[in-house]
């Protein structure tokens, strides 16, 4: 089964790269919906937050640092932004490859729709 986002960490489908280490990967979403939009994803195929457990909590816990990490680098870190993992139809998953969103540099609605 192939999966993009397993071809983007791999470097085998091209991706606007702010970030990468051993375990996980950063670039810009194709289809930003904020000045600053990143997905952070593992490097490891995770279908999505439903398949985090108790044995493999430690990726999701990575992803949130990188996020950290990123917002800092580029400069949104003091005014604030929010992270998004969504899972499933319902919650508006369409790419079956965990990713944390990274979104900033304007102000985020709440609720979100
Ligand atoms: P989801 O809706 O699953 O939470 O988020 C998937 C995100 O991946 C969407 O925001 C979409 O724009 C982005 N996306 C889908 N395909 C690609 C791609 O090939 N490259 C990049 N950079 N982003 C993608
Ligand atoms: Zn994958």
């Amino acid at each position: 089964m192939s999966c993009i986002f397993c071809e983007i960490a791999a470097g085998e489908r091209p991706a606007d790269r702010v970030y990468e280490d051993d375990r996980a990967v950063a670039f810009r979403d194709i289809n930003p919906m904020a000045p600053v939009h990143i997905l952070v994803i593992p490097r490891e195929h995770i279908p999505g937050p439903q398949a985090i457990d108790g044995a493999n909590a430690d990726v999701a816990g990575h992803l949130i640092a990188v996020s950290t990490r990123i917002a800092r680098d580029l400069g949104i870190a003091a005014d604030g932004y929010r992270l998004v993992l969504n899972e499933g139809r319902q919650g508006g998953q369409s790419v079956y490859h965990m990713h944390l969103h990274l979104l900033g540099g304007r102000p985020m609605g709440w609720p979100p729709g």
